[in-house]
């Protein structure tokens, strides 16, 4: 790849390490650019020079702001322009990075609160392991909740050692393991905890598997991240409970970013 040919919107970062989680998901690390600035929760174009082209897909950045590497957890899509080769980096080879990360998941959309839901589903858990890891997080509420849910058990290997890795981090390590609560749910196979978390909401099960009261707007707030559906189905949950949506501009109740286009 020649420097020489990308185009403005795009610079490049060097993969630092691939780790391969299931035969449908891998994490990568790559160097950060010195001149690349966003806040905990982002997304940014990421990619690969293709036939002389730039591919780029938006990807939430899976390591919080302060790190001097960035992370990505991504799926393996059959046949997908962009996965289908982004899967077969390795160490030191070059991707392609937009400038400017941007997103609606971020501390900025929410009024402060006693406690923050981060509803996931799949890849959807990729911006909040960067911001279970700023500490931020623990200045605005009190108590976390990170619900993870995926069609089979395995998917949640990443979301486990993200939560026991929390008390190993250096900026966070001595007040995470205290406040957060995960909540991993399965909706393919046999698991402890079974069903959609919209499902769970509904029922209260999530609640009182966490002996926390109903959703209340003056206590709770929450960020989703899934598919379209997902996020339709947990957004009329949340107004249902008289959570009103934010933004950065206008701070509200909860926020939410879709896990992929389509
Ligand atoms: C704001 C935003 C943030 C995103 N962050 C991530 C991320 O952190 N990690 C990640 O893996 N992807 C993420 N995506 C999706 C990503 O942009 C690409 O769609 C994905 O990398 C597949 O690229 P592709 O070219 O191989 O296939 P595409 O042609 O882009 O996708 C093919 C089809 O695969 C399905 N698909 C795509 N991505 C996913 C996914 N993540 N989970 C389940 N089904 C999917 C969809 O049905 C889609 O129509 C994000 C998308 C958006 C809009």
């Amino acid at each position: 790849m020649q420097a020489e040919v990308l185009p403005r919107s795009v610079t490049e970062a060097r993969v630092l390490s691939v780790r391969h989680w299931t035969d449908t998901l891998f994490a990568l690390r790559i160097s950060r650019p010195s001149s690349l600035r966003f806040r905990s929760g982002e997304f940014v174009m990421l990619g690969l020079m293709v036939d002389g082209r730039p591919l780029l897909r938006a990807y939430s950045i899976a390591s919080p702001a302060w790190d001097d590497g960035l992370d990505f957890y991504s799926i393996k899509v059959d046949g997908g322009p962009l996965t289908s080769r982004l899967q077969h980096v390795r160490t030191g080879d070059r991707l392609l990075l937009g400038h400017k990360p941007t997103g609606t998941l971020v501390l900025d959309g929410l009024r402060p609160g006693r406690r923050l839901y981060l509803l996931a589903t799949g890849t959807g858990i990729a911006p909040f392991a960067s911001l279970l890891r700023e500490p931020e997080i623990y200045e605005k509420f009190d108590e976390l909740v990170l619900t993870h849910t995926c069609r089979y058990v395995e998917q949640l290997g990443y979301g486990e050692e993200l939560v026991a890795g929390l008390a190993e981090d250096p900026l966070v390590g001595d007040i995470a393991p205290a406040r957060v609560t995960y909540y991993p749910t399965v909706t393919r196979a046999p698991f402890a905890r079974r069903g959609r978390i919209t499902n769970l909401i509904e029922t209260g099960a999530l609640f009182r598997d966490l002996g926390v009261p109903p959703l209340d707007a003056a206590d709770d707030r929450a960020m989703i991240c899934g598919s379209m559906a997902m996020i339709a189905d947990t957004r009329a949950l949340l107004e249902g409970a008289g959570l009103i949506e934010g933004s950065s501009s206008t701070p509200g109740d909860f926020v939410v970013e879709k896990a992929f286009a389509g």
